[in-house]
């Protein structure tokens, strides 16, 4: 599998991600070393993923139920769970 360059939360860096161990939740944390910040990230943002993550919150905003969003995504109500999970910590962590 190919790493791509993590990202900053917080600044939008890319060369000056580095990992800083893991949180409580198990998610792999990361610092910053260009504004001296850390975030939380998983693999799931990176890619296509994010994407999907984008788009939950673009239909869960407009009213959808869970279900709608499955049908329209393609994925099960297991996989929609886990993204909502990954959407409630990112919220928190910003
Ligand atoms: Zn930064």
């Amino acid at each position: 599998m190919k790493i791509a360059a993590i990202m900053c939360h917080h600044c939008g860096r890319k060369n000056c991600v580095r990992r800083h161990g893991r949180a409580r939740s198990g998610l792999q944390r990361y610092y910053c070393s260009g504004c001296g910040r850390t975030f939380q990230i998983n693999y799931i943002y990176q890619g296509n993923e994010g994407n999907i993550l984008r788009q939950i919150e673009a239909l869960s905003e407009k009213g959808k139920t869970q279900m709608e969003i499955c049908r329209s995504l393609g994925i099960t109500a297991m996989e929609l769970d886990r993204y909502l999970y990954l959407i409630s910590i990112e919220n928190k962590t910003h």
